[in-house]
């Protein structure tokens, strides 16, 4: 309220006013009579007092209920209460609710001088200071506000979808990015509605759905237009979830013409390789070799070996990552590791290996492609015995766990460094301690991964240098309908 020199008094006693008036006009206040509530509601929009005065008893009513009304609306304006009777209950009260002080009857000229002034000056103060608090708030209030509106435009901007969900899974912000992603107009109405009923794609729910269990899940989230997104969850504490998405359509068409490619050319080397082998074969049967020429063939014949079976690696992940192999039947995961550990038992034996079986009965059979899943088993046993140094042990457990089949092929090899860890399922790829003279592609855990994930489950390594390394599978059993 700005400064003024008006004081308002809400008083109908004629001998009090008139004593006010002069106590007031001695100290050049203007002073402004209100006789009942509406005169005072009145006089109150109409000008701006310095200082308003109550009598006990004003217009009937409640002295204290008008002051703590007036208070509310005006938390700076000086109140003073005139009491008429002796009443220490009430100036109790009156000091409770923020009156500046009360006047006591019989009043004398100097009295009311001073307590207005007193109570004016005391007022002035405080609104400065409140003034200065407001000035100053507000500045601060309209910086936050210009950062969040910054936050805005960026989110609003980036090329990356945002969605931010409640702890209930409810749609807290999502940025036109990804709208546009899923379909959605920018006007659409759907902030605080459930997700799952707003954005109904099976990949996002798979994905929210293993946030639960897991707290930075991954998962791309495939349209049927043939986009595909990269999408990662993150929990925001006391806020909820973040799902960012970028779209990593281009980095799968470049990925899918780079698999028709080397399909292609793997393809085209096999007949070659093929015929170099048969010629090769051919030598010693069109004239006599003599030992160092038999050296040398043995030596072209290890080599197209190793070619060829590159080749082949390369043509059966093309045909798995392609999807080929529709085949799905119930499959007894325990008979088929029987059967490889069947064909394993010569190098398990010749390099003396301790082999540990921890496999309980009745585990439930797994849905999949019998020939895919015996090539995973015989990929991760055969790198187990590769790895682990001669008299080394090895132990296979298979668990059944809430409706899953947890394999584990674990050995005391060398393990797998830490930096090496995140690439080994990737093609081509050999962690830096391969020791010397063990070989192999790099092929090996692209293909059990891409088998792993055609069938709907996960793998991972833990593995401690020098140690050894444990390789878990987790695959859905196959549910009977
Ligand atoms: P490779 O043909 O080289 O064996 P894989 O794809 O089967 O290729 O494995 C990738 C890499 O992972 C290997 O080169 C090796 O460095 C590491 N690796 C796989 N299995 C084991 C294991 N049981 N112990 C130690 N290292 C392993």
């Amino acid at each position: 309220m700005p400064k003024s020199d008006l004081v308002l008094l809400a008083l109908d006693d004629e001998q009090l006013l008139q004593l006010f008036d002069r106590a007031l006009s001695a100290v050049s206040y203007h002073v402004a009579v209100a006789r009942d509530r509406d005169t005072l509601e009145k006089a109150l929009q109409e000008s701006s007092p310095a200082l308003v005065i109550i009598s006990q008893g004003f217009d009937g009513a409640d002295e204290l209920e008008i002051a703590g009304n007036l208070l509310d609306r005006f938390p700076t304006l000086p109140v003073l209460i005139l009491l008429l009777r002796d009443s220490p209950d009430v100036v109790r009260k009156a000091i409770h609710i923020g009156v500046s002080d009360c006047l006591y009857t019989p009043l004398h000229i100097n009295e009311i001088m001073q307590t207005v002034e007193n109570s004016i000056k005391r007022a002035d103060h405080i609104g400065d200071w409140t003034r200065r608090e407001v000035k100053r708030t507000t500045a601060s209030l309209q910086q936050r506000v210009e950062e969040l509106q910054k936050l805005d435009t960026i989110v609003d901007h980036i090329e990356d979808g945002v969605i931010i969900l409640d702890p209930h899974s409810n749609l807290l912000l999502i940025n036109p990015a990804a709208r546009r992603a899923f379909g959605l107009w920018q006007d659409d109405d759907i902030k605080g509605k459930p997700v799952g009923e707003v954005l109904n794609h099976p990949d996002l729910k798979i994905l929210l759905n293993e946030s639960i269990s897991n707290p930075l899940p991954h998962n791309e989230i495939v349209f049927e237009d043939g986009r595909v997104l990269s999408a990662q969850c993150t929990p925001i504490p006391r806020i909820g979830l973040a799902v960012t998405m970028q779209d990593i359509t281009y980095l799968k068409q470049i990925d899918r013409l780079k698999n028709e490619f080397v399909h292609t050319v793997s393809h085209d080397l096999r007949s070659p390789l093929t015929a170099i082998l048969g010629y090769v074969d051919l030598l010693d049967r069109v004239g006599p070799i003599n030992d160092q020429q038999r050296e040398f063939i043995r030596r072209v014949q290890n080599s197209v070996q190793s070619i060829t079976s590159l080749v082949n690696d390369l043509l059966e992940l093309g045909r798995i990552e392609a999807g080929f192999d529709n085949q799905q039947e119930v499959v007894p995961l325990e008979g088929i590791l029987r059967f490889a550990l069947e064909t394993l038992d010569g190098q398990i034996s010749e390099k003396k290996l301790d082999l540990h079986l921890e496999v309980p009965l009745n585990i439930p059979p797994v849905r999949g492609n019998p020939i895919r899943l015996r090539q995973m088993l015989d990929n991760l046993i055969g790198n187990a015995i590769k790895y682990t140094p001669e008299g080394g042990k090895i132990t296979i457990n298979i668990e059944g766990q809430n409706e899953q089949i947890i394999l584990r092929i674990s050995d005391n090899g060398p393990g797998i460094p830490p930096a090496d860890q995140p690439h080994i399922f990737e093609k081509f790829y050999r962690a830096s301690n391969v020791p010397k003279g063990v070989g192999g592609s790099g092929l090996g855990l692209a293909i059990v991964k891409s088998i792993v994930d055609n069938h709907l489950g996960r793998i991972w390594v833990d593995s401690l240098l020098g140690q050894g390394s444990t390789f878990t599978v987790v695959l859905p059993v196959h549910k009977q309908e």
